[in-house]
């Protein structure tokens, strides 16, 4: 008799983004007209940029033609792409060879499948409030989890101390939820840290290009040290609006070993075992991001989503609400008005102003008191929130 993955019976039901779905239907159901400002949901509203939607074009009319025409592409990413991402890199003074860079198919897909260079018995420590995916995959995967609470006192930005021995540590900057982004000094610890103690650093880098103060570290191998102890996961889901189209890239130094194994060549065996790579018309799109014309056009993306945050961070500023984020990430993250809780001040929102967001507790325990807005909605739905807001929490 098959024995099934016994871990997933340990798995939480995905009880937050049901349970908004069921409070927003229930809310639609009872007042048909209404349209509802949708401020909690992650997925971006602006479509691709020019020079991405000609790249894509062009490598459509390549698959029609057999002088242009590509099968099967290597599966740690097409030449072109590897070596147009570590130019990338180069830019900021970060040296990467391009076989260190993996073409995925997007940063969700490498988060679970990357949990396969590690023991099944490994500690993961996640400090939360966390991305959910973090502590499922790692649920799935029979690993023990420590969970690492941050709140208002420390910024809701992690710090190595006991508590955080593990084998694996996820850090998450610009963070998802709390828009709150690791300084270098900080990630500094974090990356020294990790080398003292044998662990390796799992880099969500999802959001690198929403930062705009000079000193913040994009990447963690802009780190002294990085490229003994980190794998940075990245995506053009939120650089580039790629979240239908499924663009990311994992980088793996060369000079990462553990136990005498080094994980680039554990990761080139996995994924040309598990995977037959990404679309050749995907990669050209992908490459396109890359160019000067794609840079300037994905910035005027971002812009629209960081005038959206201005928004709303100008409401919390006129009520005098604490928050994080909202400048250097598209998240904002904010304390309940008058001490209720995440899901009051959810229901709040909902009856009195038609606003939905995310309440906090739904990103760990931590997380309970707080809300997320997210930035990536249309600005007229933005700056409509905006205006309730500072109506029903000014009251
Ligand atoms: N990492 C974080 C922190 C995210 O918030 C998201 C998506 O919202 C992802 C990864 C997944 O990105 P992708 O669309 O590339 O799978």
């Amino acid at each position: 008799m098959l024995k099934p993955n016994a871990h997933y019976k340990e798995l939480k039901d995905s009880y937050l983004f049901y349970h908004i779905a069921q409070k927003t239907k229930g809310y639609l159901d009872a007042h048909p007209d209404t349209h509802l400002l949708r401020l909690g949901i992650g997925d971006v509203s602006q479509p691709l940029c020019k020079a991405a939607i000609d790249a894509l074009h062009r490598a459509v009319d390549d698959q029609a033609d057999a002088a242009t025409f590509h099968g099967y592409m290597p599966e740690c990413g097409a030449p072109f792409l590897r070596e147009t991402i570590a130019a990338h890199y180069a830019k900021r003074g970060v040296a990467l060879r391009p076989d260190e860079v993996f073409v995925s198919s997007g940063a969700s897909d490498e988060l679970g499948d990357i949990l396969d260079l590690f023991d099944r018995g490994s500690t993961v420590l996640i400090p939360e409030p966390a991305y959910p995916a973090y502590v499922d995959a790692n649920v799935m995967a029979g690993h023990k989890i420590v969970h690492l609470p941050t709140g208002k006192e420390n910024g809701f930005l992690p710090r190595p101390e006991a508590a955080a021995q593990a084998d694996v540590i996820y850090l998450c900057s610009p963070n998802n939820p709390t828009g709150a982004v690791l300084s270098r000094a900080q990630l500094q610890t974090w990356v020294d840290f990790a080398n003292d103690c044998g662990a390796v650093i799992l880099f969500d880098a999802a959001y690198e290009a929403f930062i705009e103060d000079d000193n913040l570290p994009h990447s963690i191998f802009e780190l002294p040290g990085a490229r003994t102890c980190a794998i940075e996961i990245c995506s053009l889901s939120k650089t580039a609006g790629f979240t239908g189209t499924r663009l990311g890239y994992t980088v793996i130094p060369q000079t990462l070993e553990r136990c005498g194994q080094a994980l680039n060549a554990m990761w080139v065996r996995n994924r040309t075992t598990k995977t037959n790579g990404i679309s050749y018309i995907l990669q050209r799109g992908g490459a396109a991001v890359f160019s000067e014309e794609g840079q300037t056009q994905t910035r005027a993306q971002i812009a629209v989503y960081k005038s959206n945050a201005r928004l709303l961070t100008d409401a919390l500023d006129e009520l005098g609400l604490w928050y994080t984020g909202g400048k250097n990430a598209p998240y904002i993250w904010l304390q309940c008005p008058h001490g209720l809780s995440s899901w009051e001040f959810f229901d709040l929102l909902l009856q009195q102003a038609q606003i939905v967001g995310t309440p906090g507790a739904g990103f760990g325990a931590c997380g309970e008191g707080y809300f997320r807005f997210s930035c990536f909605g249309s600005p007229a739905d933005t700056a409509e929130a905006a205006k309730r807001l500072r109506s029903v929490c000014g009251k």
